[in-house]
């Protein structure tokens, strides 16, 4: 019969390799905790609307990269999430969450873009994200920067840089907005297609072209930073100063402005030159408009996403070791009859905290294997003790330890009758 074969842009994520995203998932969660973010999970559909409005109609996302379907059952119109921010909106407003005062949110999960499959770049691809919402203050743009910073730290992840800028306020944005359109329509043809075609509908976006023929003339374009008021630029000078108190280097890029259309005074991206053009490993800003725009009472929120296959793939591109996981003990079984007692043992150890990888032939009616086989496989599972269920040991109560790491250590017996007093000794990191 034909192979069927995963989705393009779509990975599966499979041992030894899922074992980096489980330690990169507790480091997340160890952190966020440490920052006293909260934990929270939407669905991966949403309706098409909520991102149509959320993220702006006039955007790479939106125009042409979700994955949207009509439900065959009701007609209803859904997309699987591109990105997760619209959803914990969506979700915030209509549980009243901000009723009581502002929350600080966590979530990680997969997110759907149809873009063309590439180093970093995925059709499924997983973000952890913070989000920040019903505070308006700078401290807490500067406390997700300082999360961010800090998990790039507990990851072990080198040169990282940090980038960021104001977008400014809606009318600050109308100035500049007609000084680009201006200054474009004066170098008209040296614009592409999708330029063109955003000239007057959403000009900003040209700003964030990847296509490098452009470069220059988006280089010289007008500033939205030489637009901006005094208060905007207050706010931003208190993250600046926030960041320098804590000692994070951050550059000003005047032409950051990020994919969505969402966001308004700070936005920031932490970028790296190792993973050639996929190199923004996380971005965020502020998002004060959002919530009124999702239907909820108007409420000031800010927050950032990472992108997990860009990060781990940095880690990897680092050669940064993370501990493969390997059981303490491997049990190696001498004959199939006594699989129940033996099975009944190593439950015992488990309820002790022991972590126990059995042997196991692919047909036990034929028998175990040789005990030399047992142990060879014992060796490859990177387990610190053998535990010997030979017949001889059953018999007198006992099973035999063996180190597997320590080849002058003798094999030793422990009796069976006594497991919670030494069941913590196999525990030791070898
Ligand atoms: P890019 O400019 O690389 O397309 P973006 O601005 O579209 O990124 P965001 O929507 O801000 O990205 O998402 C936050 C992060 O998610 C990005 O910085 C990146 O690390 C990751 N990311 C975005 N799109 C993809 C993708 N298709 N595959 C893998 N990771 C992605
Ligand atoms: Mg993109």
């Amino acid at each position: 019969m034909e192979k069927l074969a995963a989705v393009k842009g779509m990975n599966d994520i499979m041992p030894p390799e899922s074992a980096r995203w489980e330690w990169f998932e507790e480091k997340v969660r160890d952190l966020m905790g440490r920052y006293a973010y909260r934990n929270m999970r939407t669905p991966i559909i949403e309706p098409t609307a909520l991102f149509v409005r959320g993220l702006g109609e006039v955007t790479d996302i939106v125009e042409k990269e979700m994955y949207s379907f009509d439900d065959r059952l009701n007609g209803e119109q859904l997309t699987l999430r591109p990105e997760a921010t619209a959803g914990v909106v969506r979700a915030v407003v209509e549980h009243s969450m901000l009723y009581e005062g502002g929350k600080r949110l966590y979530y990680m999960g997969p997110m759907f873009r149809h873009e063309r499959p590439q180093r970093g770049r995925y059709r499924q691809f997983h973000q952890v994200g913070a989000e920040a919402l019903g505070f308006s203050g700078a401290e807490i743009d500067a406390e997700l920067i300082l999360l961010a910073d800090n998990l790039w730290r507990s990851l072990g992840l080198k040169n990282v840089r940090l980038e960021i800028n104001s977008l400014g306020q809606p009318n600050e944005r109308k100035a500049h907005r007609e000084a680009l359109i201006a200054y474009f329509e004066h170098h008209v043809d040296l614009l592409d297609e999708d330029a063109r075609r955003r000239l007057y509908s959403n000009p900003l976006r040209i700003l964030d072209s990847k296509n490098i023929t452009m470069k220059l003339i988006v280089e010289s374009a007008p500033r939205l930073i030489d637009f901006l008021g005094e208060e905007s630029r207050a706010h931003l000078s208190k993250v600046q100063n926030i960041l320098d108190a804590n000692n994070i280097v951050w550059t000003l890029n005047p032409r950051l402005v990020r994919g969505m259309d969402y966001y308004n005074l700070t936005v920031f991206e932490f970028i790296t030159d190792q993973l050639g053009s996929q190199g923004t490993i996380c971005g965020g800003g502020r998002y004060d408009y959002l919530i009124e725009q999702i239907g909820g009472k108007p409420a000031p929120a800010v927050g950032w996403a990472l992108g997990v296959e860009r990060v781990l793939e940095l880690l990897k591109e680092q050669e940064q070791v993370i501990p493969a996981p390997a059981p303490d003990a491997y049990a190696v079984v001498q004959i199939a009859a006594d699989l129940p007692r033996v099975m009944n043992i190593l439950q015992q150890l488990r309820e002790r905290g022991v972590c126990v990888q059995m042997h196991t032939p692919a047909n036990s009616i034929d028998g175990m294997g040789s005990i030399k086989n047992q142990f060879k496989k014992a060796d490859a599972s990177g387990a610190c003790y053998a535990l010997i269920f030979g017949s001889d040991e059953l018999l007198r109560q006992c099973v035999g330890v063996k180190s597997l790491r320590d080849s002058k250590a003798a094999q030793i017996e422990k009796p069976l009758e006594a497991i919670a007093e030494w069941a913590s000794t196999l525990q030791s990191n070898c």
